[in-house]
Order: C-alpha cells, then structure tokens, then sequence
C-alpha cells in the first residue's frame, strides 16, 4: 500500500509498503480518507526526539473509513466512518486505574499512532482498543472540522480544563496557531472573562479575537508581560496556557500568573535538551503557589464524541483552521513541505487520501 513514511532522520517520502496485520482482537483496520498534518509530524522528522522505528508510517490525525474489525469489537462495523484521535491508549493497562491514561504503563503510550506505530498517512491504518479509541462521525458534522477534534481541539481544551477555569476568570493564551486558537474557545466555554492571545500573524490574531479573545497582543511590538500585568493591575491572570512561543516562554507564563491560585498549562513541545526555566523571583523564590500542569491532548471515544457533540451543536467551530486543502500522496508531501516553512496563512492542512 502506499505511505507516507519516515525515511530516515530529516527525509520523508511517499513509500510502497505493506499493509498492516489487525492482530489485536479489540481493535479495527481503517481506511483514512482526509488527514492533517501536525507540527508534531515536523518534528518526529525534523527534530530530536527519540529514535523512531525504521520507515514509521507519519500522521495521527486523520477520519477514515473501518475496513475491518477484531474478534471482540461490539460497536463498530465494516463501513462505519469514523474518527481516528491523535491519542489512542491502551485500556487495558491498570494504570488507568489510576486515571494515568496517557502515560499507562510506559510514557506517552497513548502516543501510540506515528510514534511507535504506523500512523494514518497510508491506505491502511490500525488502531486499538476501537470500542474506547474511535468515535462515528455524525452526520451533520463537517469531515474537516471533524478532523480538527483529532489533534487541535483536544489538546487546546486539554489546556483549558488544567486551568480549572471559573466564571470570569482571566486568563492568557501564548501562541496562537490551530493548538491556541482552540485553548481559547476552550476557555470562552468554561467561563472565562477577560482573555490575552499572544501571537503575531494578523489571520491568527484575527481568529483569536472570532473565537473569544478579549485583547491580541503582539509579542512583535509589545512586551507582553508588562502588557498583562499593568492590565491586570499587577495581579496577574489566572491562567497561562501555553501553545507556542521559543523556550523563554515558560518564564513569562510564571511572570504573569497570579500568585496563590493561578495554574499554567502547558501544550507546547519544547524541542531539544536543556532546560524549561522560569526565575526564582517569579516563582516567589519556590513558594508562590501557582501550579503547572504538563499535558497532551486527551484521547478517548467519549471525549471525542463529546467534542463532535460540541460541533454538531454549533458550541464551538473549527472549519477556519482548515486554510490549505490538498489530494492524494503528493498533495500530502507538499502540504508536509507547506507545514515546515510555516508561511503565513497557513494555519492547518486537509488533506483527501480519496483522490489523487
Ligand atoms: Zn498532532
């Protein structure tokens, strides 16, 4: 079948390569018809992260089609269109049970699709656990911005949910791509009053202010955290959640959260070694009592339904991260070239494996 595969350390290709054998008996073989690229996928072949296997099929955020089903899946079947989350964990690990679900028995085991399995840019995919992982598409529901709960919307509400936001709280958003753009609907729906995004391209900066933004600040003109913190009277905010920004970012997000009860999230993949530092000062020398939380994006089919629930109701919209659309294998390596350069406009991929 074909793939889109990691060749090796800085080169990906369109590859022949064998389909993949459905072995476990709870799991379900998919056919991905549209999927988008991530920054992440960048990263697994551009970066430095840990060694991946041998031509890894790329890609974890993708719907599809299932074209078989395990032994002992109950609720889907053959034909069923479904959607295919960027993390897929394994239930069965009893470190669930102790509410550790992307981390279950090794860490970023959930991380499963394109990291230590073969991910959705192929004609066949597998995943896991189907009756847990995957969710239907309703009908009423765009592809694309379904699509976009796959990745996007899970993790930029992963963010918002760390922050255990109450009504009115006020809050910022560093970085403003597909990730951040979602932490402030994400926001906007748990209560949030006032909300700072950080950015600097004028489509992100626009969008931020569709979905729910109170103030878009650019980190090009302004120094944003005196921009915070004499708009919030040098209290701070409530929340930070981190989606972008380089490694100083993780020191503003401690200069402008609120002493005693405020929380920063973080969503960002700090890339290589070294460390993620923030001053002593700001921290109130260990005992400020801010809280930081590291997270993923969440998996799970009921998460995934109830995020399409969000859609399909017209709560929440996804369809204008959606800015470059492309067909086929060839689409899907110009629109990985696209991904790297990150030019302006370009918040997120379609891509439809259907056609060529
Ligand atoms: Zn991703």
């Amino acid at each position: 079948m074909k793939a889109f595969i990691l060749k090796e350390r800085n080169h990906a290709e369109i590859a022949q390569v064998g389909s993949p054998i459905l072995e476990n008996e709870y799991g379900a073989k998919i056919k991905p018809t549209l999927v988008s690229v991530c920054t992440s996928d960048i990263n697994t072949v551009y970066g430095t992260g840990s060694k991946k296997p041998k031509n890894l099929i790329l890609g974890h955020e993708g719907i599809g089609e299932i074209i078989e089903v395990g032994r002992k899946v109950a609720d889907f079947k053959v034909g069923d269109q479904v959607l295919i989350p960027s993390m897929t964990p394994n239930w069965l690990h009893p470190d669930v049970e102790d509410g550790n679900i992307l981390h279950a028995g090794a860490n970023f085991s959930a991380n499963a699709l394109s990291r230590s399995k073969g991910g959705v840019f192929a004609e066949e995919c597998i995943v896991d656990f189907a009756d847990m992982n995957l969710a239907l598409l309703p009908e009423n529901v765009d592809r694309e911005e379904a699509l976009m709960c796959a990745d996007m919307v899970t993790t930029g509400f992963s963010g918002a949910e760390s922050l255990d936001i109450k009504y009115g709280d006020c809050i910022a958003v560093f970085g403003i791509g597909a990730v951040g753009l979602m932490a402030i609907q994400g926001a906007v729906l748990k209560g949030a009053g006032r909300i700072f995004a950080i950015g600097s391209k004028s489509v992100n900066m626009a969008l931020a202010k569709k979905y729910g933004a109170t103030d878009s600040i650019s980190y090009k003109t302004e120094d944003v955290v005196e921009y915070i913190l004499r708009e919030t009277a040098y209290r701070g905010v409530d929340g930070v959640i981190i989606c972008g920004g380089d490694d100083s970012v993780f020191s503003q997000a401690m200069q402008v959260c609120r002493y005693g009860v405020g929380r920063i999230a973080n969503l960002k993949l700090f890339t290589g070694d070294g460390d993620m530092s923030f001053s002593k000062f700001h921290s109130g020398r260990g005992m400020a009592g801010k809280q930081i939380f590291m997270e993923l994006g969440k998996g799970g089919r009921r998460r995934m339904e109830r995020l399409l629930s969000l859609l399909q109701y017209g709560r929440i919209a996804a369809k204008d991260l959606v800015t470059h659309r492309f067909c086929g294998y060839e689409g899907l390596s110009e629109a990985f070239a696209l991904m790297r350069k990150k030019e302006e406009g370009l918040i997120k991929t379609a891509i439809s494996l259907n056609e060529e």
